[in-house]
């Protein structure tokens, strides 16, 4: 960076301004994307009555890493947390329970971190959904307390095969 020159780094800046302003939100399951709708939300190839329901864009990157999983996702924006002031409608559930309600999706798998708070959202969200569709959550093979998102992809993808429906 320090060998370029000030017209390259202003460059480099502007071209960064630039692709942060385009990254906007899917307007169907609210993962990252430039485009209005985003590009698994797009692809024909994946199973349109699978949905796996997850906190962060992040998480979708770490599930799409495995490979294993061919349905669609959708991106709560957070998990409930009344400490931080974050209630079921600061996040993204209500879109949920409208496209899970609409689009006759066979089987919903919650994929959220495990946490309190995680615990808290997987419940609340599975207790809607369920006058719907089927609804599963992912085994804990994750360790309470981690991260989706750093999971490595066996212990993901083991996690999405032990899933098991919610009671
Ligand atoms: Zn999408």
């Amino acid at each position: 960076m320090l060998k370029r020159s000030e017209e390259e780094v202003q460059a480099l800046a502007t071209a960064l301004v630039e692709a942060k302003k385009q990254v906007g939100l899917c307007r169907v399951c609210f993962h990252l994307s430039a485009e209005p709708v985003c590009n698994i939300c797009r692809n024909q190839e994946r199973l349109k009555d699978l949905l796996c329901v997850v906190a962060d864009p992040r998480d979708v990157i770490a599930l799409e890493k495995t490979r294993e999983y061919k349905g669609l996702y959708h991106v709560l924006g957070g998990v409930i947390s009344p400490m931080d002031g974050i209630g079921p409608e600061q996040l993204n559930i209500q879109p949920l329970v409208r496209r899970v309600s609409q689009d006759k999706t066979k089987e919903v798998i919650l994929a959220i971190s495990p946490s309190v708070e995680g615990e808290t959202t997987t419940l609340y969200v599975g207790q809607l959904l369920k006058p719907f569709t089927k609804v599963t959550r992912i085994a804990f093979g994750l360790p309470m307390g981690g991260d989706l998102e750093y999971a490595d992809e066996v212990t993901l993808t083991r996690a999405m095969e032990g899933r098991r429906e919610i009671e």
